[in-house]
């Protein structure tokens, strides 16, 4: 067997086997080789049929005396029956809605059935046992106890998964050769591929399992900070615009400012601005919890950027975000006697500042209008959502990008905004809010220069978090009554379910938040304006509510969790979060963070109907830690790394998320990578390592 040919060559497909197998992304032999168990079994050591008894969880081998499959007694589902028979007595094994099994196995067969023994009206029994046809009983060695398990979908079973993945481990030409230089594996204990293949599929013990998921785990991480490294070098083997700056002029238009900025602020601006003068480009990030003023850093380094009649452009990843930014700017450089113009460009409008009727707002133009004023740089800042990345959008001379909430863009993305006409690339800076443990920030951040905003503007209260059960609901709304009474404004943000399936997944949101609107509307609080906002909205009604809570028109916004995370409304200080328990903590620590943006006392009401011990007290964890990345180090260990949204969110599989656990090994990915690249830039002496690189399909340059 070849490992680059087709499953379909190798392996007879009903037609459902194919379009599953498709689902899950595996065409090829080498693929299904990668990919890896979700978890194993372990079952106890192999019993005779005579010395069962209920609740063992164990392998059993005997011959098939009897096979039948029927509809149960209520006709809801298929259960399957079979007799095994050793040479000390027999019993049955009962699968439930497997009818296809009656199929597969025959009487006379030999197997080995690997499931818990319970206990039922006709006697002890096998429930969903595992089975794996043998050729004979010696065949799984003694003392094999563990089986692995697959993520399995409609159409095909983890014990089909099982059986091609053996046959072909047994039928291989040729292993494929290993990526990993002998020198790191031996300084890391970490078995060869083929060895980890081998163990990570059929394990012979727990042990093992353990090492080849551990090597899986370090090759990923190893080539994704490699991939980072490699893009890091490409970005800054560029020329890119020298642009050296007035501290003067900078520090007088800081003055205008309605605030005094924090040191960190101070810092950074300091920071981006002494990048501004190197002439290879910039390529940053700026992280800082909600609330801690990036904004602000953002409008000063451009400032400095437009002085020299250089171009910048503004990334933002929703249209609502959009505009609050472009009202931001217009809000920070209103100030000024200068009026600079200012473009936005969403998918939906474009607009300009300052109108020619007002000087002090702004007008919507046509997009070519906009677009000719952009060439010619008549507009130097543009503020955008991804419609800033199409073609058709020319600069005349971009030298600095700002992209915020960075981890929604991927590095190709940036590529193509870096993508200019002239040979210099504009600087780039990224910023995020989004708190995530130290590992993963060294694994998917290594391409960037870290800026930390750890400081918060003075006067800032610390949020008051309130959990409240189902009994306390009445006090918790008597509370935000009193509030809003007083002045404030409240966010009631309804949960998010985590569903595979999109379509369903925003319609069930919407009527959550539809619902909940009611009720609140008519039962709650009848003397409030309360609005709604969720993503079915057109961008002009979400627009409309958002203006309407601004001015205070509203007090109460339901909304759906994935609304805008920068939304800033200073007056809203009270957040109310439902089914709270369905939330990652980073991802609660970040909505809350919204009603941290005044000097009034906030407060974060976290709903649960649950009473499982487990969820108090990840949730009491968001009653005391002091920030974001408590949190997300928090739900690391303790969710699950999961939980952390591993593939959807930054495109690592789970094994990859297993090793953000253990900092060692991300530190020796990190330093492995490092000594390489460093070594040799061009990878020219490892083309395995620069063939998997190629081959995972990363973004990243191969120059
Ligand atoms: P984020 O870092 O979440 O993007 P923003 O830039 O939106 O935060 O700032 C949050 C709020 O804090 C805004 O209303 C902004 O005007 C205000 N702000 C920013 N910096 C300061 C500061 N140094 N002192 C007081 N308020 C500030
Ligand atoms: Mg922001």
């Amino acid at each position: 067997m070849q490992i680059d040919s087709l499953l379909e060559k190798n392996f007879r497909l009903a037609e459902r086997q194919k379009n599953a197998l498709l689902k899950l992304g595996l065409k090829t032999v080498k693929d299904l080789c990668f990919y890896f168990p979700s978890r194993y079994e372990s079952f106890s050591e192999r019993k005779n049929i005579s010395e069962l008894v209920e609740g063992d969880k164990t392998i059993v081998y005997g011959k098939i005396a009897e096979v039948s499959s029927e509809k149960s007694f209520h006709r809801k589902y298929y259960f399957t029956q079979a007799e095994i028979s050793d040479s000390t007595g027999i019993i049955k094994a009962i699968w439930f809605r497997q009818p296809y099994i009656a199929k597969i196995l025959k009487p006379g067969d030999k197997v080995a059935l690997t499931g818990k023994i319970a206990f039922g009206k006709s006697g002890l029994y096998i429930a969903n046992p595992l089975y794996e046809k043998i050729d004979s009983y010696q065949e799984i060695g003694k003392g094999k106890n563990i089986v692995a398990i697959y993520p399995e979908i409609r159409g095909i079973t983890s014990q089909w998964i099982r059986a091609a993945i053996k046959k072909i481990l047994k039928n291989l030409d040729e292993f494929p050769q290993d990526p990993l230089p002998e020198r790191i594996l031996n300084t890391y204990h970490l078995p060869k591929l083929k060895s980890s293949l081998i163990y990570i599929h059929i394990p012979k013990t727990t042990k093992d399992a353990e090492a080849a998921r551990k090597r899986f785990a370090f090759e990923e991480i190893f080539f994704l900070q490699l991939a980072g490294l490699k893009n890091r070098i490409h970005y800054k083997s560029h020329h890119s615009f020298k642009v050296t700056i007035n501290r003067e002029e900078i520090n007088n238009f800081m003055a205008t400012f309605s605030f005094t900025l924090t040191n960190a602020q101070k810092n950074a601006i300091e920071r981006i601005i002494d990048d501004f003068s190197k002439d290879y480009p910039m390529c940053r990030l700026l992280e800082g919890d909600v609330g801690s003023g990036k904004t602000a850093v953002a409008v000063a380094a451009s400032y400095a950027i437009i002085r020299k009649n250089y171009q910048v452009a503004y990334m933002a990843p929703t249209e609502i975000l959009a505009q609050q930014h472009f009202q931001s700017f217009i809000n920070y450089f209103s100030q000024l006697q200068l009026t600079t113009k200012i473009g936005l460009i969403t998918s939906s409008e474009c607009r300009k500042y300052p109108s020619k009727i007002n000087v002090k707002d702004s007008t919507h133009i046509s997009k070519s209008q906009l677009l000719k004023w952009v060439e010619n740089g008549e507009i130097p800042i543009l503020i955008g959502t991804q419609s800033l990345i199409q073609d058709k959008v020319k600069f005349k001379n971009l030298a600095f990008v700002i992209i915020d909430e960075q981890h929604r863009f991927g590095t190709r993305q940036r590529a193509i905004l870096a993508r200019q006409k002239s040979e210099s690339i504009p600087h780039l800076l990224s910023m995020t809010a989004t708190p995530i443990p130290r590992t993963l920030a060294l694994t998917i951040y290594n391409d960037l220069d870290l800026i930390l905003l750890d400081e918060m503007p003075v006067g800032r209260k610390k949020i008051i978090t309130i959990i409240v059960g189902s009994d306390e609901r009445e006090k918790a709304y008597e509370k935000i009554r009193k509030e809003i009474k007083s002045g404030r404004q409240a966010y009631i943000i309804c949960p998010r379910i985590d569903e595979p399936d999109l379509e369903k997944f925003n319609a069930l949101n919407v009527k959550a938040v539809k619902k909940e609107f009611e009720i609140l509307q008519k039962e709650i609080f009848p003397e409030f304006k309360i609005g709604m906002l969720h993503g079915k909205m057109l961008p002009k009604e979400k627009e409309k509510v958002l203006n309407h809570f601004r001015n205070n028109k509203i007090q109460i916004l339901v909304s759906t969790s994935v609304i805008e995370v920068g939304i800033d409304v200073p007056n809203a200080t009270i957040i109310v979060i439902e089914g709270a328990e369905r939330f990652g903590l980073a991802q609660l620590h970040q909505l809350r963070g919204r009603v941290l943006r005044s000097t009034f006392q906030p407060y974060c009401f976290v709903f649960t109907e649950s009473n499982s011990l487990k969820t108090r007290q990840r949730l009491n964890a968001l009653v005391n830690a002091r920030n974001g990345f408590e949190l997300a180090e928090y739900d690391l260990q303790f969710r699950g790394p999961g939980e952390l949204g591993g593939t959807k969110q930054w495109g690592i599989s789970d094994i990859g998320m297993e090793a953000l656990k253990n900092i060692k090994m991300v530190e020796a990915a990190q330093i492995e990578s490092q000594a390489i690249i460093k070594e040799d830039p061009t990878l020219k002496n490892y083309p395995l390592i620069f063939k998997r690189l190629k081959e995972q399909k990363l973004d990243f340059h191969p120059e």
